[in-house]
């Protein structure tokens, strides 16, 4: 019987029956994939409590006979349990929402090696305290949507193309509806829904949007872009996506009980 060896991150798990697990994972070499881990509840040894989430390990499937039945898992080997992550509650709050972003917008079986290489970058980066988590994250999110085909043109007015440098105010508002900035010229009179940014973080979240991920630590947010570039994604992209996400719900509530 044939079967597949990749790397990948655990995205999800959920109970199968009394012993079984399906454990969606994204993939080097296939993007989203979901297996089913025979006995996973029962059989701790197989798989050495390995299936949790946001771990990195290599993974050994057989394909299943049937049609439309899921891969079978056969081993697992760990190389990143990131326990740093699990073991904090805002760092989990954090990797749980990357992983809902790319579970719910990857599809099944399509190789994508960036967002995978940027989702393994920021929960490496938040297990081992290297940048801050609220930097992470927004550097998650603004690479995210530039991957997904979202970014938002944070570098000149939608509407008449003047450059952020060649606009005279120092806040600009951001359109949620049109997903791009709108210069005061243009944004009078209309009322729009969005918020307003001030030229710098604008500058500084273009700037971790395109810097090489190698260099990502060199970035300074003050505390106040902090603020102005989350409220800016968090708000956006359930916008653009168009539903709640759930565990950035999540997050918000353990992020101002912390
Ligand atoms: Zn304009």
């Amino acid at each position: 019987m044939s079967g597949f060896s990749t790397d990948g991150i655990v995205l999800k798990r959920i109970e199968y029956g009394d012993n079984d697990l399906i454990v969606t994972f994204f993939t080097t070499a296939m993007g989203r994939v979901s297996v089913i881990a025979k006995n996973a509840k029962k059989s701790v040894k197989r798989f050495a409590g390995a299936l949790e989430p946001f771990s990195v390990m290599n993974l050994e499937c057989t394909w299943p006979r049937r049609k439309n039945a899921l891969p079978l898992l056969n081993a697992v080997d760990l190389s990143y349990p990131f326990a740093k992550i699990r073991t904090h509650t805002v760092k989990t709050g954090y990797a749980c929402y990357w992983l809902e972003l790319i579970n719910s917008s990857i599809e099944e079986g399509k190789k994508q090696g960036e967002l995978y290489e940027l989702l393994f970058f920021v929960l490496q980066a938040l297990d081992a305290d290297t940048m801050d988590k609220e930097i992470l994250s927004l550097l998650f999110q603004i690479r995210f949507m530039n991957l997904s085909g979202l970014c938002p043109d944070l570098t000149s007015c939608g509407t008449c193309s003047t450059p952020l440098d060649g606009m005279a105010q120092h806040r600009i508002i951001f359109d949620f509806a049109q997903g791009c900035l709108v210069c005061d010229r243009c944004a009078k009179g209309a009322v729009r829904h969005g918020i307003t940014v001030t030229k710098g973080t604008l500058k500084q979240l273009s700037w971790i949007n395109n810097t090489d991920l190698r260099r990502a630590d060199r970035i300074r947010f003050s505390p106040c872009a902090v603020r102005e570039g989350e409220r800016l994604l968090e708000s956006f992209i359930p916008c653009h996506l168009g539903r709640e996400v759930n565990s950035l719900t999540f997050l918000r509530r353990i992020r101002e009980a912390g």
